[in-house]
């Protein structure tokens, strides 16, 4: 049955620039009519520097929760009445929402506004619910030391991996990236790949409709074989990097789940109510589908 809207109707979106094309309506509104969560999510495009005035409006007008994406992640800090440790740490907020007293309030203005980063909890509940990994005493290596890298060594490090080592590009990039992990990382060359145990491609190596879409961050054939491989990528579902793990037999998975599972945390913050994760799996792997076929652009 086809949901209605009412005066009751809560509102919750993504600003950015651009925004059009992001695939966070299809997957928020699939779970609020799953859920029966009477709620909408559209994208909100926000200029560069209006970030502080959305989240301005967001106290004003009520509205619920925002999915915060380039950009704008590091200015919805100085504008959030809260913010978590690992966005602190991080200085990039993905989500703002308001903490659960003031989350039933009739709009007017509100003072608990939070900001989180969900990608980091995203990629470890990724991980496990798709290639059953638990992360305490593994050695991680992340490839890349941008937002999706910092995200994933702050979490590896957090869920316990004894060694997170990162190789990039840009030798100080990874020096700062690698920080993240605390006592537990350092910046690596492709040999310490011989003792990984899980391997992250957060670079953009291997993603349609770029120069690089044929590249491979790194050659799989490199790795043990009980290693596991988690490319962040989605787009396509499987990258040269990804056919040639399905080659040579080593587990591993797409950006989907990371994806899915960083959007569950973010429902969980707006709704205060637990993510209808497999609904929001199908909406995120029919969105990734249907782009790839070429009818909505890449996000
Ligand atoms: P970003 O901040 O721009 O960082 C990109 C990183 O990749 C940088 O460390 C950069 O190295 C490195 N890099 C770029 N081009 C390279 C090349 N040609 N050769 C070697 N290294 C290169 O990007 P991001 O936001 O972290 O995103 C990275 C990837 O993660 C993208 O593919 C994105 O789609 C994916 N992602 C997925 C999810 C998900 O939910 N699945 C979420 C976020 C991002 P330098 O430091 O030297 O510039």
């Amino acid at each position: 049955m086809k949901r209605a809207i009412s005066g009751r109707t809560q509102l919750c979106g993504v600003i950015g620039s651009p925004v059009r094309h992001s695939m966070s309506p299809v997957i928020y509104n699939a779970a609020f009519e799953h859920a029966s969560i009477d709620a909408v999510f559209v994208a909100m495009p926000v200029a560069a520097g209006q970030a502080a005035a959305a989240i301005e409006a967001m106290r004003t007008t009520g509205v619920l929760g925002l999915s915060v994406t380039m950009p704008h992640k590091f200015d919805v800090i100085a504008a959030c009445d809260h913010i978590s440790d690992r966005a602190q740490r991080l200085q990039s907020v993905n989500c703002v929402y308001r903490a659960a007293a003031s989350r039933n309030a009739n709009g007017g203005a509100v003072d608990d506004i939070v900001g989180d980063s969900t990608d980091g909890a995203g990629f470890v509940a990724g991980l496990r619910a798709e290639l059953g990994i638990e992360l305490a005493g593994t050695h991680c290596v992340v490839l890349g030391a941008g937002g999706a890298a910092r995200a994933v060594i702050l979490a590896a490090a957090e869920a316990g991996a004894g060694r997170v080592t990162v190789i990039n590009r840009s030798p100080d990039r990874a020096a700062q990236a690698a920080v993240l992990a605390g006592d537990a990382g350092k910046v690596g060359s492709p040999d310490d790949l011989a003792t990984a145990d899980v391997v992250v491609n957060s670079t953009p190596l291997g993603m349609a409709g770029t120069d690089q879409a044929q590249n491979m961050a790194f050659d799989p054939s490199l790795l043990r074989d009980d290693a596991v491989v988690s490319d962040l990528i989605y787009h396509p579902l499987e990258t040269p990097l990804l056919a040639a793990c399905r080659s040579a037999g080593v587990a591993c998975q797409n950006g989907v789940a990371m994806l899915v599972h960083q959007a569950v945390v973010q429902y969980e913050h707006f709704t205060g109510q637990p993510a209808p994760i497999e609904a929001m799996t199908a909406a995120a792997n029919a969105v990734v589908a249907e782009r790839a076929s070429g009818q909505i652009s890449d996000s």
